[in-house]
């Protein structure tokens, strides 16, 4: 099959055929039909973080396909059916984390196109215990970015706690941003959206988002608290460090600033506001198979529509590139 292949960290990922992998009995095997370019992906390809993937490997979390073989040991899904495979692999099943609906926590997870190969290729393998089944009024394209830009954002807005009406404030509005500002909207929100590009910040007021403002021409948090006292929760999905402070310091008191963006620096904390004010900070990590099913829902309903672009395996040198320097407006999908 054919397959992107990450063989050195901050190096073009290289196109080549690779063996199909062999199905075990918890196993499925999908044929890719599309999946969508998270800046993940790149961190991953750049070996920015402090765990790193053991190299080659092959990136990719939003894959969707169908399924084409399956192990002995999966009775819940049949040759045809389809799915996605997210970010969250593979859990153990039986942690403390796992046995109370947080297995996005569970040490033993591992990761689609980090710790394990992901879909940028022709077929990925699966665990079938772990693919959610794509609704049937989305297609596969469309579907893809929900499984990790969709549900990544929509669990940050619930991690969040605003109740409708309230306040949030969107910190990044790229490939997650963009969609958050959708959930949050169907949620019953009120949205200001933060990004340092005016046609991202177009774009968030196309999808409705009633404020928006650029921290280059404005400190957003001084804007945001003078104009509305503070949002409820400010969901931070920008690769920046700046980004950060601010979201934090536009939280109103006893709000929550929802890191979900993984630049590698360190975010500084002034500890004297963060008591007297009793703001929260805390992260989320995409979601769980059953956050996936209901923002799924959402896209099959019509409520939250991915901005897409799509692109060939044979582009993602390009599209990597774009990324990095903040040119995509929406998501990029791979289209197989
Ligand atoms: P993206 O590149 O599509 O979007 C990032 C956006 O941030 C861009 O629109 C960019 O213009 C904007 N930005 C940059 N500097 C800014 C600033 N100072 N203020 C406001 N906006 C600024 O990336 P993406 O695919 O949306 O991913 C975003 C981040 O989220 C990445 O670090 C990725 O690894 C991370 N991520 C986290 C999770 C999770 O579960 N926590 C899941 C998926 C992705
Ligand atoms: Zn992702
Ligand atoms: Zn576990």
């Amino acid at each position: 099959m054919k397959a992107a292949v990450v063989k050195e960290f901050k190096k073009d990922l290289s196109i080549e055929e690779v063996v199909i992998p062999e199905v075990k009995e918890h196993d499925v095997l999908v044929k890719i039909k599309a999946c969508g370019v998270c800046h993940t992906d790149l961190h991953a390809a750049h070996g920015d973080w402090p765990v790193k993937p053991t190299l080659p490997f092959i990136p990719g979390h939003e894959g969707v396909g169908e399924i084409v073989a399956i192990g002995s040991n999966i009775s819940h899904l049949k040759v045809g059916d389809r799915v996605g495979i997210p970010w969250l692999y593979t859990a153990c099943g039986h942690c403390e984390y796992c046995l109370t609906g947080r297995e996005t926590l569970c040490h033993h997870q591992k990761n689609a196109g980090y710790s394990v190969d992901g879909s940028y290729a022709e077929y990925c393998l699966a665990d079938g215990r772990y693919v959610v089944k794509i609704p049937e009024a989305l297609g596969y394209v469309e579907a893809a970015p929900i499984f990790c830009a969709g549900v990544t954002t929509y669990k940050a807005l619930k991690v969040g706690e605003a109740k409708a009406g309230d306040w949030v404030a969107i910190y990044g509005i790229g490939g997650l941003g963009h969609l958050a500002v959708q959930y949050a909207k169907a949620m019953g929100f009120k949205v200001v959206a933060v990004d340092t590009f005016d046609e991202k910040l177009e774009l968030a007021t196309s999808l409705s988002a009633d404020l928006t403002i650029n921290p280059k021409v404005e400190d957003s948090a001084d804007f945001i608290q003078r104009e509305f006292g503070g949002v409820q929760a400010s969901i931070c999905t920008a690769v920046s460090k700046p980004a950060f402070s601010e979201a934090y310091r536009a939280v109103k008191r006893g709000g929550k600033c929802v890191a979900v963006g993984l630049p590698p620096e360190k975010m500084e904390v002034p500890i004297f506001d963060t008591v007297l004010n009793g703001v929260s900070i805390v992260g989320s990590i995409v979601g769980t198979r059953k956050d996936l099913q209901e923002c799924l829902e959402f896209a099959a309903d019509g409520k939250v529509k991915t901005i897409i672009e799509t692109v060939k395996m044979d582009d993602i040198n390009r599209v990597f590139e774009d990324l990095e320097q903040g040119k995509i407006n929406g998501r990029i999908v791979i289209e197989f």
